[in-house]
């Protein structure tokens, strides 16, 4: 069968190219059928190493299946356990939540959360036909996770998001872990892997990445909730790789957290130390 090869061949490119190397991860890319999530490409493009848009307007991508080594990489950072409990936000296609579904096994469970109704249905749809029957996806603003089914081990945000809401902390189990593309108004994107100790999430691999907005969540950050040291720092960020993050809740945040990061940005919800590399 033509696509059991394109799996074999994506699996081989992605250890390859150093973005797998857990072999349950491998498995997962090698017996999840990315094509079927796909209808509208071909078997060859379905697994080729890209994105793929799934639902635009004349002006912007709404949603994308995103490109198998970006997945792969955060899927590394989620570290999803057989038996886990998983909060996915933004289903799209449905791919990655069968990614999550076959980590975690028959006796997990995956929450995907999908502001789309009409995506929302379709990846229901695909996830049942294929056989997924540990999934459940809710229409809904991911911004408020779901939390009927919490507390979760992993929680995993597949939009870009400018803020580490309440309700994923409320969600999250302590030694969990989440992975969420932040945009925290430094400049540049990435996806940071988080695990929970406590009060602090603090960050366990950082991935450089590009999605679609978390929409109803777009707002601007104001300069002056970002804090330095010194003037060369705040100037200097946007030529630096993001090192490590820390983060808590704002309310709980104190100053002292520049005592151990390079630039400190406070977000409605969540306060970030950032340390430059
Ligand atoms: N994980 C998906 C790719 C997601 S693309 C896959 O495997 O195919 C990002 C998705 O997030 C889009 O489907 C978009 O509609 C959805 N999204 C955007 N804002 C959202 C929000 N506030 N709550 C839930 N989903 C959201």
């Amino acid at each position: 069968m033509e696509d059991a090869r394109r799996r074999e061949e994506l699996v081989a490119a992605l250890r390859r190219e150093g973005s797998v190397h857990d072999d349950a991860i491998a498995g997962a890319f090698a017996v999840v059928p990315r094509h079927r999530f796909v209808p509208d490409a071909s078997v060859r493009d379905a697994y080729a190493d890209r994105a793929i848009s799934i639902k635009s307007t004349d002006a912007e991508t709404l949603a994308s299946i995103s490109q198998p080594s970006m997945i792969a990489r955060m899927l590394e950072l989620l570290r999803v356990e057989p038996g886990n409990r998983v909060l996915e936000i933004g289903t799209g296609s449905g791919y990655n939540a069968a990614l999550l579904a076959t980590l975690a096994g028959e006796r997990g469970h995956v929450v995907s959360v999908e502001v789309e109704p009409d995506l929302a249905e379709r990846a229901r749809g695909i996830l049942a036909a294929c056989g997924y029957d540990t999934v459940e996806v809710v229409q809904g603003d991911g911004y408020a996770g779901y939390p009927a089914a919490a507390p979760y081990d992993r929680i995993v945000v597949t939009a870009r998001s400018g803020d580490v809401s309440r309700a994923w902390w409320e969600q999250l189990a302590d030694g969990g872990r989440i992975v969420v593309p932040l945009d925290v108004g430094l400049g540049g994107e990435y996806a940071v892997g988080f695990v929970r100790a406590g009060d602090e999430l603090r960050s366990v691999g950082i991935v450089h990445c590009l999605f679609v907005p978390l929409r109803g969540h777009e707002e601007e950050l104001e300069p002056a909730r970002i804090f330095t040291r010194s003037r060369a720092l705040r100037y200097g960020t946007r030529s630096r790789a993001v090192r490590g993050v820390v983060a808590v809740r704002t309310e709980r945040a104190s100053p002292d957290m520049l005592e151990h990061a390079d630039v400190v940005v406070a977000r409605p919800e969540t306060t970030f130390g950032v340390t430059w590399d």
